[in-house]
This record gives structure tokens, sequence and C-alpha cells, in this order.
């Protein structure tokens, strides 16, 4: 079986209903559902299913609100040179090409990706490099893209080797839905690829509900995991996907038994045609205090919403402390005030 890429080969799955707009939505950024996406979809509602819903095209995207944006972090107001992104003093972004295992409906770059998005040349990669190692202050480079684990095992340890030169480089962080996507290509060479001599390389698993945790997957996440490379989960707060507490729950649970502290919950960006899967910011906290009192803090992801414009992120609670003149008040993970004094 290989991985869908027309709305024709969904249909044929049975995956779709028909609409028009879906050629428009299809138009406006590229399919790709991976076999192991395919054998979690309940087909007999894909549109309601967590996981269809993540990467079948819906005739949803092509309602475009005002407030969307074609880029809703600010990734080109921060890029200083083709395929970095320079937002805090201590860290980049480089991005090595925009090439997915799968295309997230959702995506925050999806005006970006796609098998034919652009990619750095030999010329532009060393210009990216280069500007890491004429700026001491980078600490972290985090690859992204697109998913950097569909580089060739070869090219991606020769990327690796080139940032671990850099010595002020510390940590190299890798963000990648691949585990979870596509766990095969997670081989014993690519893992080898990810092993930099000297600096640290911290790997970002993108997952967004414990379906997706599936006996392959865990098996990738533990040869990442018994290579030594420590795994952090990044989740996106997604409307019919994961925002109920339970569901939540068992994903975070899920991701901690498979040895990934889970980093952030996402806030859903302000994407164009991506109003289907956005969340209120209070129903996001609500969902978040509701995993305070079930889960253990090691379980506990920060929610976080990227402010559009390219200013970074920042945690969006929620808060647990209340004022009075002469004291705070501290709410437990129960719901109870307590007074702490000042
Ligand atoms: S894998 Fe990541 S970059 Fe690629 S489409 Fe999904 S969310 Fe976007």
């Amino acid at each position: 079986m290989q991985t869908l890429r027309t709305l024709e080969a969904l249909e044929r799955e049975g995956l779709l209903t028909p609409d028009p707009r879906l050629a428009t939505a299809a138009q406006s950024m590229a399919i790709a559902i991976t076999p192991e996406m395919l054998a979690l979809i309940d087909r007999s509602d894909p549109a309601h299913d967590p996981i269809g819903r993540q990467f079948v095209p819906s005739a949803a995207e092509t309602e475009v609100s005002p407030d969307e944006l074609l880029d809703p972090i600010g990734d080109e107001a921060r890029s200083p040179v083709k395929g970095i992104v320079h937002r805090y003093p201590d860290r980049v972004l480089l991005k090595p090409l925009h090439v997915c295992p799968v295309y997230c409906r959702f995506c925050f770059r999806r005006e970006k990706v796609g098998p034919g998005g652009e990619a750095l040349s030999a010329t532009e990669l060393s210009a990216a490099l280069a500007y890491i190692r004429e700026h001491p202050e980078i600490w972290e480079v985090i690859l992204t893209g697109g998913d950097p684990l569909m580089l060739a095992p070869r090219r991606l340890a020769e990327l690796t080797a080139a940032i671990d030169a850099i010595g002020h480089v510390g940590v190299i962080r890798i963000h990648s839905r691949v585990p979870i996507v596509d766990p095969e290509r997670v081989s014993g060479e690519l893992v080898a690829a990810l092993r930099p001599r000297r600096a640290t390389l911290w790997f970002g698993v993108h997952c967004n509900h414990a379906r997706e945790l599936a006996a392959a997957t865990r098996a990738a996440l533990a040869r990442l995991a018994d290579a030594g490379i420590p795994l952090i989960g990044q989740t996106v707060l997604l409307a019919g996907v994961n925002d109920d507490v339970e569901t939540l729950d068992q994903l975070m649970r899920g991701l901690v038994m498979a040895r990934v502290k889970p980093y952030y919950l996402h806030h859903p960006d302000l994407v164009r045609g991506t109003g289907h899967f956005r969340v209120s910011v209070e129903r996001g906290q609500a969902l978040m205090k509701a995993l305070r009192g079930r889960l253990s803090g090691l379980a506990q992801p920060t929610y976080v919403l990227d402010v559009p414009g390219g200013h970074g992120k920042v945690p969006i609670g929620p808060g647990y402390l209340g004022d009075d003149p002469d004291a705070l008040w501290v709410e437990d993970a129960f719901g109870e005030r307590h007074r702490y004094p000042r």
C-alpha cells in the first residue's frame, strides 16, 4: 500500500463525502496519507474520526476568515537568510526542506509545505550554516520544515555533523512526525544519523491523539530512546481531534509511557481555512486545568500561543494565583482556593 495523494485515491478508499468544494481544498494544500495513518482511520465516519479529520481534506478549508493569515507565526518577518528563522537570540529554526510524509490539514506552514515545497539548494544551505557560524549567541538549532526526517539518512548525518562542527551550538533539536506516520523510516541508519559527536540532540515528536501511538510507532520511539536521544512531545489542540479531557489524558499518558515528555500543547494558529479546527483559549485553559487535577507533572505540557507576527510563543495559562491587597490566593489542582502570605 502506498501513500494516498489524490482526491480520487481518497474516494476509492471511502474517505470522502462528495462536495464540489473539495477540489479547491485539495488545491490549497497537498494531500498525503500514509498506510499507517490510513489503517487508523474509522472508515464509517472519516470526517469525524480524530485521525481522518487531521489528513482528509474538508470543504470547510475553503472558508477563510479575515483574521486568518498566510504566515500565521511570522516566519518571514524573522528570516535573515533563506531557511533560517531567528526569533530568539539564542536559537534558530533551520528549515532544509518543506516536504512531509503526511500533510496535516491544520498545518501552520500549509502555504509552504508540499511535494514541490521549496528545499534549500547546496548554496543556500551553506549560507544558512554560515549565518549560524557567524552568530556565536546561537546555542540551539531546531531542524524543522517540512519534516527533516524526509532527508535521506546520509544527508541528515551530513547536516547534523555540519551543525555539530559549529562550536557554540550546544543543542540540535529535530521536530518530526515521521515516528508517528511512517515509523519504519526510523531505521538503524537513520538513528545513527541523529548522533552528533559533541552537541546534544533532542527529538520533538508531533502527536495529537493516543491512537497515533500504535505498536510500530512505539517501537520507533523506543529505537530513538534506546539510542539515548531525549524525546519531547508536541501536540496541537484541535477541535474534533483532541479537545476533550479524556482524549488529552490518554495522549499525555501514552507519550510518557513511550518515554516522550509532553512539552507543548499548541493553541491552534490563525491558519487560513482552518477555522473548523479552532478552539477558544478559554476552552484550552479549562482543559489544562482539568489535566492538572488528573496527571502528574511529568505528563503536563505547557499550553502555548504563538503570537502572530513572529513574536514567539507565550504560555497562556490557566493562572492559579488570585490577588488581594495583602495576600495571594492560590487555586489548587482541584479548584479549591488557599491564602498564601505575600
Ligand atoms: S508534518 Fe508538520 S510541517 Fe508537515 S504538514 Fe504536518 S504539521 Fe505541517
